[in-house]
């Protein structure tokens, strides 16, 4: 969890900086080294172990064993794996609440083998501590030798280029690296489609061909900087998004921070070592697939952002400026956000408040006075709201642009059942405002 002071030294920090300012001089001004605190622990590799198993119904047949397991090892794993295929398989490592605290419960030593006492869900316990002989036993000298050998083999290349990969990252991405440790917990496998997940702390697949080799270092600091480093990248498109009247977006950050960590790793490595390097995201074809509506927006924005043509405030602006129209249930949604928050002042009487809130064209049709005593003849006599339900919404071209009509089913302390019409329009600046409110009974069948 990222704490305030240190939130507001983010910030602060991601002001200051901006593509165009030269690199960090080296020597005491240079920003604080990233460092890594690798761990190949015995409990957080079994923990990923089952829910990998849970989650891939045919792996556990085709695994590579250590050494066989017997039968009776064998029932004591599909045990297991039964529990975690009942209670997590479903739940997302990285978003799911009860995902997080047992990884947090499981952040321990390495050498650590019983899972009894360690603050787990007590149901939890027993599974565990019944696989973990036949995990330590048949696949554990494997899977720790697989998370040694990628440790020793990223530890080498971050001591060859990591800093200047930190200090490229920390330059476009425009915010510092944690100063403490990044705990890396390096397990066989995670089980996720994608791989490595991180909060505060990396749980990294070692057994993945695409997080071989240099790509390794690549992932590992695009990993890292999931930590605090996109906080003011997403913080600028955020602004950006909202000022628009479009919903937050969970990909265009993301994109734009592989794009800037590939980048960045193969400059660095061309650079100081002439090595051809494809980046992750290149390699699996993202750009050109899933992620294509987003490209130009990286390149209208986020490209010259990294020449240092522009600074991150201007390339969210051109970013989201550049962004395929919004989905229509994305606008319906934000719309409907507008809508609920201009009729809370409605509801508490404050019709002054809902004319200043409310769109251009209103108040260029009305005043203000004229509009409060409107609003107070047709909406104070229905009293107190009781409940409101979104009934329907459409969006119809009018000709100053795009309108919505919105209606709700209300009931109020004086009026049972009434049809609440909001209307829409989208102002010069992008942003949806309240251009009519009325109301009628709805008809009873
Ligand atoms: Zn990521």
């Amino acid at each position: 969890m990222q704490t305030l002071p240190a939130l507001l030294l983010l910030l602060s920090f991601a002001t200051a900086a901006n593509a165009a300012d030269p690199p960090a001089p080296q020597g005491s001004d240079a920003a604080p080294r990233a460092t890594f605190a690798f761990h190949s622990a015995f409990l957080m590799n079994l923990h990923h172990f089952l829910y990998d198993m849970a989650v891939h119904k045919d792996k556990l047949t085709g695994l590579a064993w250590h050494a066989k397991p017997n039968q009776k090892e064998m029932a004591a794993l599909q045990n297991a794996i039964a529990f975690y295929r009942a209670r997590y398989a479903d739940k997302s490592l990285l978003h799911d609440p009860a995902m997080t605290a047992i990884k947090r419960a499981l952040t321990l030593d390495d050498a650590i083998r019983s899972a009894s006492g360690r603050g787990l869900p007590a149901e939890l316990t027993a599974p565990l501590n019944r696989a973990a002989p036949v995990y330590a036993r048949c696949l554990w000298p494997a899977h720790d030798r697989s998370n040694r050998d990628w440790i020793a083999a990223v530890r080498k290349l971050d001591g060859a280029y990591g800093a200047a990969i930190q200090a490229g990252i920390e330059r476009h991405l425009g915010a510092p690296f944690p100063v403490s440790a990044i705990r890396d917990d390096v397990v066989f496998d995670t089980g996720t489609r994608q791989g490595a997940y991180t909060d505060d702390q990396i749980v990294m697949p070692s057994s993945r061909s695409e997080y071989q080799d240099l790509a390794a270092l690549e992932m590992l600091y695009h990993e890292a900087s999931h930590t605090t480093v996109t906080a003011a990248l997403e913080a600028a498109l955020d602004a950006r998004l909202k000022a628009a009247g479009r919903d937050r977006d969970a990909d265009l950050w993301h994109v734009a921070q592989f794009y800037t960590v590939g980048a960045v790793t193969r400059e660095v490595l061309a650079q100081s070592a002439r090595l051809p390097y494809v980046p992750y995201a290149d390699k699996r074809g993202l750009y050109a697939g899933h992620w294509a509506p987003f490209m130009p927006a990286i390149e209208a924005g986020w490209v010259p952002h990294m020449q240092g043509k522009l600074d991150l405030a201007a390339a969210a602006d051109v970013m989201v400026s550049s962004l395929p129209p919004a989905r229509a249930e994305e606008t319906l949604s934000a719309v409907k956000d507008v809508a609920s928050s201009w009729l809370v002042s409605m509801d508490g009487g404050d019709y002054g408040k809902s004319w200043d809130e409310a769109s251009t064209f209103l108040k260029h049709d009305f005043s203000r006075e004229y509009a409060q005593s409107t609003f107070q003849s047709l909406r104070g006599p229905l009293g107190q709201l009781v409940t409101r339900t979104f009934l329907s919404g459409e969006l119809i071209k009018v000709p100053d642009g795009d309108c919505f009509h919105l209606q709700f089913n209300s009931r109020f302390t004086n009026e049972e059942a009434v049809i609440e019409t909001v209307e829409l329009l989208r102002e010069k600046t992008g942003e949806w405002k309240v251009s009519l409110w009325a109301q009628r009974p709805a008809k009873r069948n």
